[in-house]
């Protein structure tokens, strides 16, 4: 048995659909395992992230937990990669950047119907919002980028496939997806 790439997953501002999407590789996640072991990971819960080979980054950024992930991702992974549209190019949680974060909080703690107790939530415990959504790729250097809201099964398959076999990565337009 040679030696497994160690990999490590993250959700910053996603949905985790891209990690469901990763579950849809099914039965072709043995074969995949014959050749990787999880670090972090949802699918671990290890918590903070070691040394890996490759790091797949699902989601935009923000607040500053997700700066600070990011950034340890990129310390310890030698290739890191932005899965899905959120982490592109900000994707669904960006739509918040036509707004102004003021506008955004007023809207959802202050004027949102059915409010007992309207306040904007202030505990220091809660990550410091950014005043936008950015891309990944404006907060690291990014190695790949994998297209898709999520990517599929089968890009997810190919995509790491390549990588396992020291190849840069295609993604085939047939294989991209937006659902
Ligand atoms: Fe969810 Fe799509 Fe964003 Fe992936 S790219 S986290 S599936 S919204």
């Amino acid at each position: 048995m040679t030696h497994k790439l160690k990999l490590a997953t993250t959700s910053l501002a996603g949905c985790f659909g891209c990690h469901m999407s990763f579950l849809d590789m099914d039965e072709r996640l043995v074969e995949l395992l014959e050749h990787i072991e999880f670090d972090r990971s949802p699918f671990t819960d290890i918590k903070q992230v070691g040394p890996c080979d490759i790091g797949l980054v699902e989601g935009g950024v923000c607040n500053a937990e997700n700066v600070h992930v990011l950034r340890a991702f990129r310390t310890q992974c030698r290739i890191l990669v932005a899965v899905g549209a959120c982490a592109i190019n900000g994707g669904v949680p960006a739509m918040r950047n036509h707004y102004s974060l003021q506008e955004c909080l007023e809207e959802v703690y202050l004027k949102g119907a059915g409010l007992e107790n309207p306040h904007i939530p202030n505990d220091p415990e809660l990550p410091l919002l950014l005043d936008k959504v950015y891309p990944v790729s404006e907060v690291v250097k990014i190695d790949y980028f994998l297209p898709g809201c999520p990517p599929s099964g089968d890009a997810f398959y190919n995509f790491l496939k390549d990588l396992i076999m020291g190849k840069a990565p295609q993604v085939s337009k047939d294989e991209l997806r937006y659902d």
